[in-house]
């Protein structure tokens, strides 16, 4: 059997989503690995999931109305400028495949999310690496690399690094008519706040949101889209009818419900990050500044590797992630999520023995 031309080139590009080192959650592991939420989903949502057990024989709603709405709602938009995923990853996946024809190319600034560039390989496109220096992205630089491109994947706050390309950039980027997919999977967490608002200024805008992180939803997969209805409403047609599982879309619109939990986890992973930051700072750590709920961190004034670190961690029971997968950004760095008040004090005590 011969896989398809696309297939075979995605294959030699060696590329792949990049997993953190444990998910079965060993007894007693401090996971700081894969962004999570510490705090897990509000108490609401459990009974609701509880309530809506049941019904799990039916299939879900399809037109996704319900959800569509409460989402609309909350960003300030119209349920026909909104569309549903089975997390975010599904949506850059369906928008490569909307979009991009064999051989178009597509801008992705570096370090970034892992999966922009498989989604582009997977559809036949051409990813065209931008990447700054001190991990910084220029706005003009990126702008000019933007040009002959189909479409841009921005991390916003992104990830790894933390950082938020100021408005300015991102205009830049939209002035040059490329579909520009900004990923706000962190914006709860940000100071800088959404742009969900410009797509009805932009129609070559995207934006991407997810209830995997400030949510405390990732085990559901529900993420969305905003964009024009034009848009939204041929990739409704592109989409599995029932991609968004019965208990995600009861889950999602129960979470958007209680504010008062979502606020206080925000504030609390705010306050941490800083702690955090501090701590790491103090034992003598680079430390990248995030509008997210992880830290970008540097192991180079230890003299000593990010997988290195990683291996001694996790000998000691706390997973963070090693970064040498991730494209520009190299062996000496690696990504620690925000965790408990416990859990971030555990891992500057053993980061203090570690360090000897
Ligand atoms: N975007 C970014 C920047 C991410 O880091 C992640 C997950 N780590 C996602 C999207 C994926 O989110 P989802 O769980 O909604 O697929």
């Amino acid at each position: 059997m011969k896989f398809s031309e696309r297939v075979r080139e995605f294959l030699e590009a060696g590329r792949a989503y990049p997993y953190a080192g444990e998910y079965g959650r060993r007894k007693g592991l401090v996971n700081l690995a894969s962004n999570e939420s510490p705090f897990g989903p509000s108490p609401l949502v459990l009974r609701a999931l509880r309530k809506a057990l049941p019904s799990i024989g039916l299939y879900p709603d399809p037109r996704q109305e319900g959800l569509r709405a409460a989402i609309g709602k909350y960003v300030g938009l119209g349920k026909e400028e909104v569309l549903l995923g089975n997390g975010s990853d599904e949506l850059m996946d369906l928008l490569c495949r909307a979009f991009l024809d064999p051989g178009d190319r597509v801008l992705i600034p570096l370090p970034t999310f892992s999966f922009y560039e498989i989604g582009v390989r997977l559809s036949g496109g051409i990813p065209v690496f931008y990447e700054g220096k001190n991990m910084e992205w220029d706005p003009a630089e990126l702008a000019s690399a933007c040009r002959g491109t189909k479409m841009v994947f921005l991390g916003r706050p992104n990830n790894p690094t933390g950082g938020c390309l100021e408005e300015e950039g991102v205009k830049g980027l939209l002035e040059t008519g490329a579909l520009v997919v900004v990923d706000e999977a962190y914006v709860e967490f940000s100071s800088k706040g959404s742009l969900a608002g410009w797509i009805r200024k932009w129609k070559n805008l995207v934006v991407l949101r997810t209830f995997s992180k400030a949510f405390g939803l990732a085990g559901l997969r529900v993420g969305y889209l905003l964009a024009g209805p034009e848009v939204v409403s041929v990739l409704e047609r592109l989409r599995q009818p029932f991609n968004v599982n019965r208990l995600a879309q009861v889950a999602a619109e129960t979470a958007l419900k209680d504010r008062k939990y979502l606020r206080k986890v925000v504030e609390e992973v705010r306050k941490e990050r800083e702690f955090l930051r501090e701590g790491l700072l103090s034992l003598g750590l680079g430390v990248l500044p995030s509008e997210a709920n992880f830290l970008m961190v540097n192991t180079s004034p230890w003299k000593m590797e990010g997988g290195e670190l990683c291996r001694k961690l996790y000998g000691k029971g706390i997973l963070i992630r090693d970064l040498s997968g991730f494209r520009g950004a190299g062996k000496e760095w690696v990504r620690i999520t925000v965790g408990r008040k416990e859990e971030n004090k555990r891992l500057l005590e053993t980061l203090r023995k570690v360090r000897g």
